[in-house]
């Protein structure tokens, strides 16, 4: 089943819609922000495409967004793919020469490029040229086609994924972090106000603070509430239906649902609360080992549940807590 607090991207998200469509609109992420907007001016007061830009962080924070945006505040096209849909080399090289100039290319999971199709990048970001095999056999050549201007915005959720070459030239990495209630809320007040859905302070401030530190979570969760409010013939949604509406949809108060609990469930109840493997506990939850690391653990080492060791994965004071439970005699914490 879908899990409602999947950060990852899911059908019904309208996604769209919600989407801030410049820098001054968007939401947190100040230092991610405030460095885009100087590259982007610098490169267009000298009339230039801009820098390679590589964007990290978990799914749902607004990697898209950022494409998106910059591609409009560089006043410039945008053309969107991901790293598994290019499948050939022969792919990559019809979307490249069909680019405008100065266009923006965003390749999404950048780092499930096939390695041959990431040759075919490199010439393509460091020299703008495509280096194309010509005939075969002994009479084989390479030519080299020239490329329009263009600026590659890569997208994934750890920079380490990426080879080193292929990192190596990205000229503006950005890291994008996990949001505040602060700016959660904000993002909630947002989204509802595009929705028509009123909302009270206190409602949106319980939506963000149970929306893991991400605003497609928020958008989803708002959503959802507010089908609560429609089924319970109530106008605005204050503090009070929010609760009541999360903890029906088995939201805890830190914004962790069922999957979140079995993770620290099982590192507390099975091994004795870590240190224990991710590859164990992947086995033990039947979830991809990529998914517990982009995607579980991340916010519960944020949130200080969980720390991740040399080791193996342990779970702290604070996580024994959470699950109501009383950490063993002479744990670390
Ligand atoms: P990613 O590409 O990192 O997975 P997206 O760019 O698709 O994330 O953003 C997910 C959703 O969250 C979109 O609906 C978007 O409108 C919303 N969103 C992301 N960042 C912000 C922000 N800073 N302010 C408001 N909404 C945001």
């Amino acid at each position: 089943p879908e899990r409602l607090t999947t950060p990852e991207r899911t059908a019904e998200d309208a996604d769209a819609a919600l989407r801030p469509k410049s820098l001054e609109e968007f939401i947190g992420q100040k230092a991610a922000r405030e460095n885009l907007r100087v590259f982007v001016m610098a490169a267009k007061s000298r009339g230039e495409a801009l820098d390679h830009v590589l964007l990290h962080g978990p799914p749902g924070l607004g990697k898209t967004t950022l494409a998106q945006i910059v591609a409009r505040e560089m006043g410039v096209g945008f053309r969107a793919t991901s790293g598994p849909v290019i499948a050939k080399s022969g792919d990559l090289a019809a979307l490249l020469t069909n680019l405008e100039d100065g266009d923006v290319l965003f390749i999404d999971e950048i780092h499930r490029l096939n390695p041959a199709v990431e040759e075919v990048l490199y010439p393509a970001m460091e020299d703008r040229a495509l280096d194309l095999m010509i005939g075969e056999g002994p009479s084989a050549r390479s030519v080299r086609i020239e490329l329009p201007r263009f600026t590659l915005v890569g997208a994934t959720t750890r920079q380490g994924l990426l080879t080193q070459p292929l990192r190596d030239r990205f000229g503006i990495p950005v890291r994008l972090i996990f949001y505040t209630v602060d700016e959660l809320e904000h993002v909630v007040t947002r989204a509802a106000r595009l929705l028509a859905a009123p909302i009270t302070p206190d409602g949106a401030h319980e939506i963000a603070r149970r929306s893991r530190g991400t605003p497609r979570i928020a958008g989803r969760l708002l959503r959802r509430v507010r089908d609560f409010a429609h089924a319970a013939g109530v106008d605005a949604i204050d503090q009070a239906l929010a609760d009541r509406a999360l903890t029906r949809l088995e939201i805890d108060g830190l914004g962790l649902d069922a999957m979140d609990r079995r993770y620290l469930h099982m590192i507390a109840d099975l091994y004795g609360g870590g240190p224990v493997g991710v590859e164990t506990l992947a086995a033990g939850l039947s979830e991809p080992r990529d998914t517990l690391e982009d995607v579980i653990e991340p916010y519960l080492i944020q949130l200080g549940l969980v720390a991740r060791t040399a080791r193996g994965r342990c779970l702290n004071g604070k996580g024994w807590l959470h699950l109501g439970l009383n950490p063993p005699q002479g744990s670390q914490t």
